[in-house]
């Protein structure tokens, strides 16, 4: 079943921002229930980076984000991420691509963007290393988990984890930030959880193995739907496009082939 045919999806009320105002807002509401669920479990809210998610809004729209206050942007595809740091050069915008990377697009992904939260291949690592290197840049990055079993979902499978983060060395201009993750697709709140908890065991146990491997172990993971569980469960980074921006259309199917909502 896709998630978009399932009438069992968590219903949210995200409404659609279309003045700074209600940019403004939307950022402060999330930005409370961030501190709410931090201090929940005793957290420092200042620990969590708010990640906004603009894919699918269009350039005008995304002006009016930046004119509130969002200063770095994720995008879940490369084409759609170039386009938008172009047209919108004139706000120095950091960009974050939050999705899988073909490596026929590392060239761009190094020309335009400040962090890849995706990795989860040693060819793509390569080829961001060598684009990256010609550039004279560096990039941050998040090494990907599945942490569902999904088989369909994209991320490496936790038990490959620690030969590849003893991989990454070798490519110099990529910083390891930590690690990312998308947890089920479920209202199921104990098994969404399960994913994050799952995320954070495995970063606690890569630096009991050594603590360079995962740099400063940051942990990106929680979205719209989930981040406030994320958030208990250790997040550093939650990426949320529709409750700042308001619904998408495009069926998260386009974004997690077969994504299924169970
Ligand atoms: C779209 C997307 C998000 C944000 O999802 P929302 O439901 O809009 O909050 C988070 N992470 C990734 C990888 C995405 O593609």
């Amino acid at each position: 079943m896709t998630k978009q045919a399932d009438d069992q999806m968590p219903i949210h009320d995200f409404p659609t921002a279309s003045s700074v105002h209600d940019f403004a807002r939307n950022i402060a509401e999330v930005r409370a229930k961030i501190s709410t669920a931090a201090k929940r479990v005793g957290r420092d809210p200042a620990e969590v980076e708010l990640l906004p998610v603009s894919k699918t809004v269009p350039g005008d729209r995304v002006r009016l984000s930046v004119a509130a206050g969002c200063l770095k942007l994720g995008e879940n595809k490369v084409q759609e991420a170039k386009r938008k740091s172009q047209e919108l050069a004139d706000l120095g915008v950091n960009w974050s691509v939050i999705g899988h990377l073909q490596t026929n697009k590392a060239r761009d992904v190094a020309a335009f963007a400040s962090e890849f939260q995706a990795l989860d291949n040693l060819r793509a690592a390569a080829a961001l290393d060598r684009r990256l290197q010609a550039a004279g840049r560096s990039l941050d990055v998040y090494v990907q988990v599945n942490t569902s079993a999904e088989p369909q979902k994209y991320g490496l499978p936790p038990e490959e984890l620690e030969a590849f983060l003893r991989e990454l060395p070798n490519f110099s201009s990529l910083r390891v930030q930590g690690l990312m993750t998308l947890a089920i697709f479920s209202n199921d709140i104990p098994r969404v959880r399960e994913c994050f908890v799952r995320l954070r065991t495995l970063r606690d146990q890569m630096r009991d193995i050594d603590q360079e491997l995962i740099g400063p172990g940051g942990l990106s993971m929680g979205m719209s739907g989930d981040y406030e569980v994320a958030i208990e469960e250790g997040a550093t980074c939650v990426r949320v496009g529709q409750a700042i921006f308001g619904a998408r259309q495009t069926p998260d199917s386009f974004y997690w082939p077969e994504a299924t909502f169970e």
